[in-house]
This record gives C-alpha cells, sequence and structure tokens, in this order.
C-alpha cells in the first residue's frame, strides 16, 4: 500500500515528469526526503539523481536549494525545469545583477520550486540571509564528493557546508555523488554532518553488459568484423574521438552494408536532430558520434557501444558503455585499444593548457583506465572496483571467458629500455623497433645504430610484440612519449628498478579475440 506521499510522489513523477514508474532506489530516496529525512545518495551518472531532490522540493512547502559547482549546467536544468512547469532558478556568478536582484525576490516571495546555487555564493552573509528569510524545502548538495580532501574534485566551499545543519537544522538535507568508494562516503557523512542520515547506495553493476576489449590493428575493419558476426541489423553506437573519424567510420560502415550516421558537434543542427531522431525511432542504425552524443538519449535497445578510441577516464567509459543495454538484456561493450592511443591520450593532457594540478588528476584517470585495459583479471571486477565496490569475476567479460596469458616480461622490457637509452633517448618507436629487431632502416644507417650493442637484440620478437610492450611499458610509466621532442622515447625514474632487475615486469599477452556465441536473450 503506498501512503499519500508515496502516491503523491508517483502523481509528481507522472504527470509533471512523464515518466511511469521510478527507477531503483528513487522512490524510497524521494520519499524519504519528502517526509523531513536526511540521505546521503550514491548512485551512477544517469541513474537519476536529480529526480531524488526535484520531487520532494515540489511535495514540500518552500523553495529547494541545491548547491552544485557545475555553473555551466545551471541553465540547461533550469530551462529543462521551466518545460515542464517546474520554476526554477539559479544564483551564480555569471549573470548580471539585475538577473540575479530578479531571482531573490521570488526567492523571498516563495515563487519559486528550485533554486540552484553555486556554493561559494551560496555562502556569502547576502544569500544566506536571502534563506533566513525564505521558507525552505530542502537542501540538496550534489557533487558532495567535492568535499573530500583527498579526491580528485576537492571543493574547499564545499567543506563549509555543515554551515546549513548548523543554521537550518529543521530542513531536510539530501547528498548525492556518483563517485564515491567507502572511505569518501565516511568522509562526506562526516563532513558535512550526515552521520545519521539515511544511506542510499546504488550498485554500478551492469550485469547484462559484456565488457571485451581488443589490441588494436586495424580498427573500423575490426569493429565491422564486430557488428557482422555479433550484431546484424541491431543497433549500436560507435564512439571516435575526433569529427573526421566520425565522418569517414560512418562512411565505410555503410559502404560495408551496416547503416550508420554520423554525430558530431561540428556538423549542423538539423543533420544531426534528424541523425539522433532516426537512431531512437528505427530498429537498426548504428550511430557514429563523438561523446557529444548520449547524453540524456534513453534509448532501452542498444545492443553494443563501441569504442574505436580510448576514453579520458572510466568514468567516461562506464557512463558511454553504459548506454548499451538499458532494457536489461544482453548487450556488449566493445573497445579496441593499441599503442597509440596510450601516446594520443598523454599528449592530450600534456599540451592542453590547464594548470599542473589538473594534469595530474587527468593524468591518475587516464591511469585508472589504461589499468582497466591492461589488467589480467576480471574486467568488471576492474570497473566496480574504482567505484568503490567489491565484486567477484562475473563470468561475462572478455578476461573471465578467455582468461589473457601472462608473461614474465622483465627481460623484454629491459631490452627495450637499454634500446631506448642507447639512442639517447632521442628517437621514437619505430625507430626504436628497428634498432631491436634489427632492421636496416635508412635511419639506422645515417646513425650507425647497427653497431649499438642492443641492435637486433629483440630480433625474435615480431614488430606488432614490439609494440604491445612499449604500450605496456608506457601504461606502466616506465617509458614517456616526450612531444616537445617529435616524439621520441624517454625513461623515468621507474625505468631504474626494472633495468637494475629489482622489479619484475608481468605482461599481458594479447590473443586473437575468440568469438563467442552470445545466450539467447531471456524473454
Ligand atoms: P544523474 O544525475 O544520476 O546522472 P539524471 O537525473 O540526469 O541522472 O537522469 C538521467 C536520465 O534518466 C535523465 O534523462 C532522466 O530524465 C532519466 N530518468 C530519471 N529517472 C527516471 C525514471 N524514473 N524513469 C525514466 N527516466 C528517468
Ligand atoms: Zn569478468
Amino acid at each position: 500500500m503506498l501512503d499519500q506521499i508515496d502516491s503523491k510522489a508517483l502523481d509528481v513523477l507522472q504527470t509533471i515528469f512523464g515518466y511511469p514508474s521510478f527507477r531503483g532506489q528513487q522512490a524510497q530516496i524521494v520519499g524519504q526526503v519528502a517526509r523531513g529525512g536526511d540521505a546521503l545518495v550514491l548512485m551512477p551518472t544517469g541513474g537519476g539523481k536529480s529526480l531524488c531532490y526535484q520531487i520532494p522540493a515540489l511535495l514540500r512547502p518552500g523553495v529547494g536549494v541545491v548547491v552544485s559547482p557545475l555553473i555551466a549546467l545551471m541553465q540547461d536544468q533550469v530551462d529543462a525545469l521551466a518545460e515542464v512547469g517546474v520554476r526554477a532558478a539559479f544564483l551564480n556568478s555569471t549573470q548580471t545583477f539585475d538577473e540575479a536582484m530578479r531571482t531573490e525576490r521570488k526567492v523571498r516571495n516563495g515563487e519559486l520550486d528550485l533554486l540552484y546555487v553555486a556554493p561559494e555564493r551560496l555562502l556569502t552573509q547576502r544569500c544566506l540571509e536571502l534563506l533566513d528569510a525564505s521558507k525552505l524545502a530542502l537542501f540538496a548538495i550534489d557533487e558532495a564528493h567535492c568535499v573530500s580532501q583527498w579526491g580528485h574534485d576537492f571543493r574547499p566551499e564545499y567543506m563549509k557546508l555543515s554551515v546549513l545543519h548548523e543554521r537550518y537544522p529543521d530542513v531536510p538535507r539530501i547528498a548525492l555523488t556518483a563517485t564515491a568508494d567507502p572511505q569518501t562516503r565516511a568522509e562526506i557523512a562526516h563532513r558535512l554532518q550526515l552521520e545519521d542520515a539515511m544511506q542510499f547506495v546504488s550498485s554500478f553493476d551492469r550485469p547484462n553488459i559484456r565488457y571485451q576489449i581488443v589490441e588494436k590493428s586495424n580498427g573500423r575493419k575490426q569493429v565491422l568484423d564486430f557488428i557482422q558476426d555479433e550484431h546484424v541489423g541491431e543497433a549500436g553506437i560507435v564512439y571516435c574521438l575526433s569529427r573526421k573519424k566520425v565522418e569517414e567510420t560512418a562512411e565505410f560502415l555503410n559502404a560495408h552494408g551496416v547503416s550508420a550516421l554520423p554525430y558530431h558537434a561540428g556538423m549542423d543542427i538539423a543533420t544531426r536532430t534528424s541523425n539522433q531522431a532516426r537512431f531512437l525511432r528505427e530498429d537498426a542504425i548504428v550511430m557514429v558520434a563523438t561523446i557529444a552524443f548520449g547524453m540524456g538519449i534513453d534509448k532501452p535497445d542498444v545492443r553494443f557501444v563501441a569504442h574505436l578510441d580510448l576514453p579520458k577516464s572510466i568514468e567516461g567509459y562506464y557512463q558511454e558503455t553504459g548506454r548499451a543495454g538499458r532494457d536489461g538484456l544482453p548487450a556488449d561493450a566493445w573497445m579496441a585499444y593499441g599503442l597509440q592511443d596510450v601516446v594520443q591520450q598523454r599528449r592530450m593532457i600534456d599540451e592542453s593548457e590547464a594548470d599542473e594540478s589538473f594534469k595530474r588528476v587527468q593524468t591518475g584517470k587516464l591511469d585508472a583506465m589504461l589499468g582497466l585495459c591492461e589488467t589480467l583479471n576480471c574486467r568488471r571486477v576492474r570497473l566496480l572496483d574504482y567505484f568503490g565496490q567489491q565484486s567477484d569475476p562475473c563470468g561475462n567479460c572478455d578476461t573471465c571467458l578467455n582468461p589473457p596469458v601472462s608473461f614474465d616480461g622483465t627481460v623484454s622490457v629491459q631490452k627495450l629500455l637499454s634500446a631506448i637509452y642507447r639512442v639517447e633517448q632521442r628517437f621514437g618507436a619505430g625507430h626504436v623497433i628497428d634498432v631491436l629487431r634489427g632492421t636496416d632502416s635508412e635511419k639506422v644507417k645515417q646513425w650507425r645504430h647497427e653497431k649499438l650493442t642492443t641492435f637486433g637484440i629483440g630480433s625474435d620478437i615480431s614488430e606488432a610484440e614490439w609494440r604491445a610492450i612499449l604500450r605496456q611499458a608506457i601504461a606502466l610509466g616506465l617509458v614517456v612519449v616526450d612531444h616537445d621532442a617529435y616524439g621520441s622515447l624517454k625513461l623515468t625514474e621507474e625505468a631504474r628498478p626494472v633495468l637494475r632487475g629489482e622489479r619484475p615486469v608481468q605482461l599481458r599477452q594479447y590473443q586473437k579475440p575468440v568469438k563467442q556465441k552470445r545466450q539467447a536473450a531471456k524473454p
């Protein structure tokens, strides 16, 4: 039996937001906050966190105050709410004084359901006095992991948000985040004085998605084979890094009988919108897209998501692959990954305008993504572990179904490192591999590198294998690519113990992916 609050919540969900039913733990969370209780919500991106505070804000008298660091998204959120008739506004540094005044007046007069505020703004005397004079439905603290000093997104102002509890002890609070390991969760509860709040932790697992990461040789041919072998006549998304590659890949797939459409931010809006509409409406369109595609797309029967380029982070990978199999039926997350991906992503970080601390964070995220690609263990265990969730090997990823062979690669890596050292860390991958394999190239002759002791010491290993070894050495942080010096390979401090024989290196031997018949979809 639903009580009155529950049935009102369902009514708001259906009549205002137009959704038939709550997802996951939404109903319980909405109920908790609508009744005036506190909540700490951990839910994956796309899980539906917004409704968890939007609906209680509508059910309770007064304005719901949403604290969010994402100033750039506030306008969109407010517009989307306006479209369904919810009275929302924001206060942040992008608006004029007049605009802010108008919003403040509405808050004071009780004319708003939701108010989005940046944390630094909320903490001003002016804003706190405004709240003192207004009826408050609740506080929602979005991206609550920003309170964690050890996290990637630390915001000092978040620490001061405990003032909300001290100043407005009777107003319910809900803190929400998509990324929080158990320590961060405890830190959020502690710093925001939410120790007594009810915790709602959603699982990040998507058991029907099969994860697979293959060695890239000819990416678009590989993705074509993958589609022809396993997904004929089904809807899917192929993600590429650049607009040019999106267009080329879509053309290539079309030329080979796959109905593919391109999508990227550089296309004119009419074509983009019509491509998206066809993808949603028709059964078997493959959308080839940059990551600009997918936000807010809710197509339940996407049977696969393929990546032809490495995502920047596990969060991105999780979000993009999460668009597959929303209907719960078997779906594939497939990726082709190679040396060039590692080099390219590292370069993008190096060459970005961002400050050092931001670059460090990006590097950390990329390293975690590389760790997922290179892992010898279950992909899902690794993925969920990143989000702080422990699990057992899944039996539904490539490494579980077809365990990779690992080998002691110490000697090979030592050879690679010495070759880089002997050519004085002034040459790129191609030349270093030529030296290792003893290839008589023009460059070798020009630099008399056939005289080096390392010349030809790796002739028993193919060029492709050397590339795989180099890729892993880069992923492991033993070697860096110096983009200021034409992509020359350089050794890091970490390389020393390996060269000295103090640190063994386990490498992953890539196998040709074995095709698996998907189990029949359960009705
Ligand atoms: P999050 O903030 O957790 O990333 P959002 O609140 O933006 O997620 O919701 C993600 C998407 O899911 C949105 O398009 C939203 O409209 C949709 N959504 C949320 N809850 C429901 C529901 N109960 N039924 C259908 N769609 C929903
Ligand atoms: Zn697994």
